[in-house]
């Protein structure tokens, strides 16, 4: 069975995909991570996002930096935004997500257009969702505790333009599958969330 989940940044779709993927007994993969790292690579190459050609490059990224901590950061999501624009770099990330959703005995894959493009066969599509408000108190929350001094205000901004580009870009925008789940997080608590995707998976397979 594969399993899309599809939705804007810090909704909450990693931490459903994580555990449907355990639920199930499915393999994960973020898809987001393969977009922060080319955004990583490009800067740390000292190519500007913007450029495709810059881009470009960077998917060539060594695989060991998709377990480096700072692909985490705020700063390399914008850079993953950025260079998540260009075709030709979301065609040249597509090979390897595809692959990924098509092993045998089916995976789960979290990402803005896996119910869409990646994987459009997809058994069961959900589309995670919650209010900018929500995804920033989260997002701020979770910076306090490792110590990064940021504003609420800040993070709110950074998830509006982020949401901006994501959704207006010409292809793959960010948009719920015609038969996706759409789950509000808003006022769900993990576990809440959790159980929802679960029911949804239960009926889109039934
Ligand atoms: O999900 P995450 O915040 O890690 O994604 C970082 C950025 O990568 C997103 O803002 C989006 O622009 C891009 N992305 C994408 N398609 C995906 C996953 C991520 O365009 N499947």
């Amino acid at each position: 069975m594969i399993i899309a989940v599809d939705g804007p940044t810090a909704s909450g779709k990693g931490t459903i995909a994580k555990a449907l993927a355990e639920h199930y007994g499915l393999p994960h993969l973020d898809t987001g991570l393969l977009y922060r790292a080319v955004g990583y690579q490009c800067r740390r190459d000292g190519g500007e996002p913007q450029s495709l050609a810059d881009a470009l490059a960077a998917c060539s990224f060594d695989d060991r930096l998709l377990e480096d901590p700072v692909l985490r950061s705020e700063e390399v999501g914008g850079l993953a935004s950025q260079v998540s624009v260009h075709p030709a770099v979301r065609q040249a990330l597509f090979e390897r997500q595809r692959a990924f959703a098509m092993q045998d005995g089916g995976a789960v894959l979290d990402g803005r257009d896996i119910g869409t493009v990646i994987a459009p066969e997809a058994e069961a599509k959900l589309f995670i969702t919650a209010s900018v408000e929500a995804r920033a108190q989260r997002r701020f929350l979770e910076m306090r505790q490792r110590g990064v001094p940021v504003s609420l205000a800040e993070i709110a901004d950074d998830l509006r333009r982020r949401d901006e580009r994501d959704r207006n870009r010409a292809v793959a925008p960010l948009v719920p599958a015609e038969e996706a789940h759409v789950i509000d997080t808003s006022n769900l608590g993990k576990d809440e969330a959790i159980a929802a995707a679960i029911a949804a998976v239960e009926h889109a397979i039934s």
